[in-house]
């Protein structure tokens, strides 16, 4: 924790992934054109940014196979973050990994390198927030920091549901995720 930080109080923050939860995974992209939202990511990131910061996590190992550049993947998300923004939704910050799996780099998820960044640099407390993406390792990555996982069946989320382990919150997309993390319709709040 930055010192200058010490004397505010931690946030709460939702971790989204990229591919296939907040956008249609379309593999790897390298211009804005090619970003298609979900409908419901609209309205269910409008609710949890009443209650949560919102961060961007996403891997994108086609920088390191040379199937786009990261300025191609800056490009992408700015746009995505700019399409948001139209809603006043408010991305803090996005967050890539540009290397492989097995590259032995220490950001790609599922280390918790970008929750403690965001721990870190933006003063949010893991232990109130939560990561939501279609691949078992965003649950993990969510649960390598303390924070809580949940598992979206869109994008490749049904492809993968039987590589989950553990007693996993499943959900069928952005707007259940959304609906899971706040409670019931008309709570004012978060589930404690
Ligand atoms: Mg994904
Ligand atoms: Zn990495």
């Amino acid at each position: 924790m930055n010192d200058h930080r010490s004397d505010k109080p931690l946030r709460p923050a939702v971790f989204l992934d990229r591919d296939g939860t907040i956008i249609e995974d379309r593999g790897d992209l390298a211009r804005p054109s090619q970003v298609a939202f979900f409908a419901d990511t609209f309205p269910a990131l409008k609710r949890l940014n009443r209650f949560f910061d919102l961060f961007i996590v996403t891997n994108q190992s086609g920088v390191s196979t040379g199937a786009m550049t990261m300025e191609d993947v800056k490009c992408v998300n700015a746009h995505v973050v700019s399409e948001l923004a139209l809603f006043d939704i408010r991305i803090r910050e996005t967050y890539v990994c540009p290397h492989k799996p097995n590259d032995g780099c220490s950001c790609v998820k599922p280390k918790p390198y970008f929750l403690r960044k965001a721990e870190t640099d933006h003063g949010i407390d893991l232990k109130r927030s939560f990561a939501i993406g279609d691949h078992p390792h965003d649950v993990a990555f969510a649960e390598n920091a303390g924070a809580k996982g949940i598992y979206v069946l869109s994008g490749h989320g049904e492809k993968h549901q039987e590589e989950l382990s553990g007693d996993v919150v499943v959900v069928g997309g952005i707007r259940e995720a959304a609906d899971r993390i706040l409670g019931p319709a008309g709570r004012k709040g978060p589930n404690p």
